[in-house]
């Protein structure tokens, strides 16, 4: 007990000679998910796409690198891992007897990019898909991460982001909160939407549907419609009625403070 022998490992690259870009992003995305949790086996595992029981029970088939090595060996695969720990992207370190992952600065630097862009894209989806409870993905984050992806939203110049921004800011800290201000600010005044016009052609079926809502229902939901600002349930004011697959959309202001509102209907 307690001083079982360490798990010895030898690196060796086989020969491999240089990787691409590429090569060294998919291994760098694939131990993300193994950082002092797992090892080099379990990440050629990831890369070549294996079926291991364990694999599977850790949910690590949803590595978005999950079979990027297919066709290739394990010993292939493991050699190109090795190639990227001798080259200094990644390290080992000792959790007890195991050898773990570990990212270096010179490897996390290149992982932070890979991670920020796929979670810009989440965001931009969650939001076109009004998913706003992915925000509770973003919390306890890795803060350098977060404040790439923060700086990434800026670029999109995307303002239709501003309602999940909103939901991000309720429930992130302080230091973060003032940040996300920051940049709802900024998409404010130099953003454009791409939802304003886009949906114009499908509004008319849309406003159909909602005018064949009865009055008195209609009225209600108005009523009825979550306001982030006031965290209450506020009338809904200046809305426009789009279409998305999952019913009608209401897009407009909350009667109380103006904050932009949205409403499904279903
Ligand atoms: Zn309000």
């Amino acid at each position: 007990m307690g001083n079982k022998k360490r798990v010895e490992h030898e690196l060796d690259s086989k020969g491999v000679k240089k990787l691409t870009e590429d090569e060294i992003k998919i291994i760098l995305r694939g131990a993300d998910d193994l950082i002092m949790s797992g090892g080099r086996a379990m990440l050629a595992k990831i890369l070549g796409g294996s079926k291991d029981k364990k694999l599977l029970d850790l949910e690590l088939d949803y590595s978005p690198v999950y079979g990027s090595f297919k066709g290739e060996t394990q010993k292939e695969i493991l050699a190109k891992i090795d190639w990227v720990i001798l080259n200094h992207y990644l390290d080992i370190e000792y959790d007890g007897r195991l050898p773990l992952l570990v990212f270096t600065d010179k490897g996390w630097k290149i992982e932070r990019e890979t991670y920020a862009v796929e979670l810009l894209y989440k965001l931009i989806e969650a939001s076109e898909n009004l998913e706003y409870e992915f925000v509770e993905t973003l919390k306890d984050r890795n803060r350098g991460l977060i404040l790439l992806l923060l700086d990434k939203v800026v670029k999109t110049q995307n303002k239709d982001l501003i309602p999940i921004l909103q939901a991000w800011q309720m429930i992130d800290y302080k230091k973060l909160k003032v940040r996300i201000q920051e940049v709802m600010d900024i998409l404010e005044k130099e953003g454009s939407s791409l939802r304003e016009g886009k949906n114009d052609v499908l509004s008319f079926e849309a406003n159909k549907k909602w005018l064949s809502i009865p009055e008195t229902f209609r009225k209600q939901i108005e009523k009825n419609v979550w306001c982030s600002s006031c965290c209450d349930a506020v009338q809904i004011v200046n809305y426009t009625v789009k279409e998305k697959k999952e019913g009608i959309l209401l897009h407009g202001e909350c009667r109380k403070c103006g904050n932009e509102v949205v409403r499904v209907v279903d």
